[in-house]
């Protein structure tokens, strides 16, 4: 079951999300500089009378880039629209939700690198100068009409940043990275989604609960979900540590919450590469996955925790990577 503690989300979790999401910024749990700087942005834009700029999140699945561009549009009091890279094939598809848009609203386009060309040129002269483009037949000759439109904000959301062309991210006025959590703000976030749903719980459960979270709330979340249905079904329906450490046993979910595609990653430098080095470029030929997504959204959790190193010859697993997927460590390898 390696599902669990992958930070992107299942099919049927989008009502469930919605429900758990903040409806206050700061209700938002940790991220403090990117949230300190978005509430300045914010009221300034609001004294102004003047649209927000635009703004870009980046950072991996599940960090909470979603419900800040929803934060964002409730703080505004404006409407928020949600689409999203793969979902728009043409510029046709964004002309209704362009000119639906009022002023001061928000525009959110998830997944934005893998917005296709000709959709990227239709919307550089709309963030720029609130203009579009029309073309009103197909061919070389086609006429083009130009349409202004209302100022509004795009907001933007990539795993991906390395994707994103420069021109895209020339266009963006605030570029925010979103960090993996920390257990403390993960246990807050466990706790606060606790109360939503009506579950008791003790402060060593919810620590257990967050430490194996990977760092990430839709995790956390998610944990938290499958934890409550072992207490109610198992125990007397509170969490306390000894329930967490069942229910997340039986689970399969690692201590540390590392995923399948983690392990994998790990046990392929260890088993194939000796431990590395190796290049990014092989390792991804090894587990066939994209080098990007690899190196955006797997690596960073794993070097943060002192999985993975990154040395200029390659990747190179650590002693700790070692025991953790319980193998002897060789001498003299990094711990
Ligand atoms: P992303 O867009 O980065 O993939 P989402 O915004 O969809 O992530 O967040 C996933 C889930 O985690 C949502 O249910 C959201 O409410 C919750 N979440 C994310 N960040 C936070 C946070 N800082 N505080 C509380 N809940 C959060």
């Amino acid at each position: 079951r390696a599902e669990i503690t992958t930070p992107e989300a299942l099919s049927e979790e989008g009502l469930v999300e919605l429900s758990l999401r903040p409806q206050r910024l700061a209700e938002f749990i940790g991220q403090k500089k990117v949230k300190e700087s978005l509430g300045i942005a914010i009221d300034a834009a609001k004294a102004r009378r003047e649209p927000l700029d635009h703004i870009l999140f980046f950072g991996p699945p599940g960090l909470g880039k979603t419900t800040l561009a929803d934060l964002i549009a409730r703080e505004l009091g404006v409407n928020l629209t949600t689409t999203s890279g793969p979902a728009l094939e043409k510029p046709g598809d964004l002309v209704g939700p362009l000119t639906n848009l009022r002023e001061g609203d928000v525009l959110f386009i998830d997944e934005i690198h893998r917005l296709r060309p000709v959709i990227e040129e239709f919307l550089y002269p709309a963030m720029e100068d609130y203009k579009i483009d029309i073309r009103l037949s197909e061919g070389p000759k086609a006429q083009t009409v130009t349409m202004n439109i209302e100022k509004f904000t795009l907001v933007g959301a990539t795993t991906r940043l390395g994707m994103l062309t420069a021109p895209m991210r020339a266009r963006f006025g605030l570029v925010h990275q979103l960090a993996f959590y920390p257990v403390e703000e993960l246990e807050v976030i466990v706790r606060r989604t606790g109360d939503v749903l009506r579950v008791e719980m003790d402060a060593a459960g919810a620590h257990e609960i967050a430490k194996r979270s990977r760092g990430t709330p839709r995790v956390a979340n998610r944990l938290l979900r499958r934890v409550r249905d072992y207490a109610q079904v198992r125990a007397n329906g509170i969490i306390t540590l000894d329930v967490a450490q069942a229910a997340l046993s039986l689970l399969d979910v690692d201590h540390f919450g590392l995923d399948d595609m983690d392990s994998r990653l790990l046990r392929a430098i260890i088993e194939k590469f000796d431990g590395g080095p190796v290049g990014l470029g092989t390792i991804a030929a090894a587990i066939g996955e994209d080098a990007g997504t690899i190196e955006e959204v797997y690596e960073p959790f794993l070097v943060q925790h002192g999985f993975l190193q990154r040395t200029p010859r390659g990747r190179v697993a650590t002693a700790h990577a070692y025991r953790h997927l319980g193998f002897v460590p060789p001498i003299g390898s990094a711990e």
